[in-house]
């Protein structure tokens, strides 16, 4: 049975926003899946669509399953045990969302004394432990936030995230505030914790490159759509889709005002879901548009290899989609 299972998920906030559009997603035990997509493309929607975190005023529609489970139809009381226990969030810019006049050992052994009947003393030998687990000194669990750099402090997101010994970690732009040193570290972090725990996660990032080398497979979201999905090697490498392919070919090139900030050698930026194009909502940035992609509405298709893509132009013989790059 999957650790998680999201079936036909649909988020639509106040306003007609539909930020996530029929997602359909699964994470196996032990399994590591990337979702990549840039800004606005309702990754963050459906890391809090999970847990049910989204606002009251969000339509969620679909089925979200923890172990089977449908998050939706929990008591309050199941869903509070499950956040920690079985599902745990490395919010995105949770950086900065520790307490300041908290030591931070007092702030990991919180959701631990409060979800599990253990004594003062045994939570803070589970502190000392997560803390090393993290790859930081037992002693630093007397140090405020203030005292610990940028990646130190992802550190006990982490660790706090691990508390309670959840099954799955939804891990949301853990790196993206951090420079590209710590970024490594974190990544190679989160990916022996994985292994050496025995996790299934669900990382997030607009980075396809950061997720290429931990993840073992990739969806790639569009406009509130997965457009993509497969191993993540292939998608990296001989991707499927044309947003994939740029997303792919987005290593910033030094000097290139242009590439700064979108993907390399795409223009503009995702559509706003409240306005979206007719036909493939990519169709308007995409580099092999042809005239059906603005009338036709193109749904994921096995593509061979147990990959899937969103395009129109995806079997097409002798289609080569590093021109998109
Ligand atoms: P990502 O994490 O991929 O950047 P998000 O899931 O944060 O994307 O956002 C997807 C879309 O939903 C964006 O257009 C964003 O503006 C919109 N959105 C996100 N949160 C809210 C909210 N609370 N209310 C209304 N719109 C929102
Ligand atoms: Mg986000």
């Amino acid at each position: 049975m999957s650790v998680l299972e999201l079936r036909d998920l649909r988020v639509t906030y106040a306003g007609d926003v539909p930020a996530v559009r029929g997602v359909d997603l699964s994470v196996a035990a032990g399994e590591v899946l990337g979702i990549a997509g840039e800004s606005g493309c309702g990754k963050s929607t459906i890391t809090n669509a999970v847990l049910r975190l989204l606002p009251r005023s969000a339509e969620v529609g679909g089925q979200v399953l923890l172990d089977g489970e449908d998050v939706y139809g929990m008591s309050f009381g199941r869903l509070r045990a499950v956040r920690w226990a079985q599902a745990s969030i490395v919010f995105q810019g949770a950086l900065h969302s520790l307490n300041a006049v908290q030591r931070i050992g007092r702030q990991i052994a919180e959701p631990i004394l409060l979800h599990s009947k253990v004594s003062r003393r045994e939570a803070d030998k589970r502190v000392a432990e997560l803390l090393e687990q993290v790859g930081l000194p037992a002693r630093r669990a007397r140090d405020y936030p203030h005292q610990l750099s940028g990646g130190q402090r992802q550190r006990v997101m982490i660790a706090l995230a691990l508390a309670c010994g959840p099954r799955l970690l939804i891990a949301d732009e853990p790196t993206t505030a951090l420079d590209v040193m710590v970024q490594a570290q974190v990544l190679d972090l989160l990916s022996s914790l994985v292994k050496d725990l025995g996790l299934s996660m669900v990382l997030i990032s607009h980075d396809l490159s950061v997720l290429g080398s931990v993840c073992d497979r990739v969806a790639v979201m569009y406009a509130g759509r997965v457009v993509e999905q497969g191993p993540a090697t292939a998608v990296f490498d001989d991707p499927r889709h044309p947003y994939s392919a740029a997303l792919a070919g987005a290593f910033p090139r030094i000097g290139d005002e242009r590439f700064r900030y979108s993907p390399r050698g795409l223009p503009g930026d995702p559509p706003f879901p409240g306005d979206l194009p007719g036909g493939c909502p990519f169709h308007p940035r995409c580099p092999i548009a042809v005239d059906l992609c603005a009338t036709t509405e193109v749904t994921l298709a096995g593509v061979g290899d147990g990959r899937t893509s969103a395009c129109l132009r995806a079997t097409e013989r002798g289609l080569d989609l590093r021109g998109a790059r």
